[in-house]
């Protein structure tokens, strides 16, 4: 099972002059394998609602509580979160100088499963998914996103998710800044992972482009800290069509 849910979420940011409410009650049930799309005007504060869910230190959730396969993990650090089986591809993914992809992939698998995956079958797998997501082998021996082009950091996003095998994603604009190839390609990759493990994805986007390619069985209209609308997957192409004001009615 793979199921999120999100009750009256409130949460903060810390800032230099404190604690900013961004977030002013999200309520979001993501049944067992659906996707759910979120898009939304930029400063809406999707990207903090990522960031709450995966436990980042200077997000706060001051009110509400999240429960993953009915457990709750409001009060988990990131990495409690990460082996309940949550997963965030960041927006702007985090340079790691001295610890290469392959290094850092195989740290995170074993400290989410908690033993070292076997190095023969790891080794396959690393191999399938990189073939998968056309990433070049040598490619992996370099230190994780430094000096990589922004279509090379969503692709290693993408690669850990493969690897990792999360019960829930959130994908946060992975498809922002990629070319037609790149993104068909990363978009595969997501989709072959959510075929495989029947996983629940949370994606936000801006465009409808990528939703061609993972269809969500809900679309959600972000607004002020809030979800403001929410539809299928027509809804996409509306707000595209006629920009989030309208749909919105602001
Ligand atoms: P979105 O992803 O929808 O574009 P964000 O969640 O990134 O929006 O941001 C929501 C709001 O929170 C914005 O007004 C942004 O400026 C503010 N915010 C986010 N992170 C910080 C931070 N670290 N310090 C100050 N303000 C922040
Ligand atoms: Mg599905
Ligand atoms: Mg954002």
């Amino acid at each position: 099972m793979s199921t999120l849910d999100i009750q009256n979420l409130h949460a903060s940011v810390e800032t230099t002059e404190g604690l900013k409410p961004i977030l002013h009650g999200v309520n979001l049930h993501i049944g067992d394998g659906e996707v759910h799309a979120v898009m939304g005007p930029n400063g809406s504060g999707k990207s903090t609602t990522a960031y709450a869910l995966a436990g980042h230190p200077k997000y706060h959730i001051t009110e509400g509580k999240v429960l993953l396969d009915g457990e709750d993990i409001t009060d988990m650090t990131a990495d409690e979160r990460a082996r309940a089986g949550l997963f965030l591809a960041m927006q702007y993914p985090v340079e790691v100088p001295g610890v290469s992809v392959t290094n850092f992939l195989r740290t995170a698998k074993t400290a989410i499963d908690g033993e070292a995956p076997k190095l023969r079958d790891w080794s396959k797998k690393v191999k399938e998914a990189t073939a998968n997501l056309k990433v070049d082998p040598d490619f992996i021996a370099r230190d994780l996103n430094v000096g990589f082009s922004g279509g090379e950091k969503k692709r290693t996003e993408v690669l850990q998710m493969e690897l990792l095998e999360p019960k829930v994603a959130v994908l946060d604009e992975t498809d922002s800044g990629l070319d037609v190839d790149a993104l068909r390609i990363v978009s595969e990759g997501v989709v072959h992972t959510h075929e495989k493990t029947n996983n629940s994805i949370l994606l936000i986007t801006h465009y409808s482009r990528i939703l061609q390619y993972i269809k969500p069985d809900f679309v959600h209209v972000f607004a002020n800290g809030q979800i403001v609308k929410t539809g299928g997957a027509e809804l996409a192409d509306e707000l595209e069509q006629t920009g989030y004001d309208a749909v919105v009615g602001a």
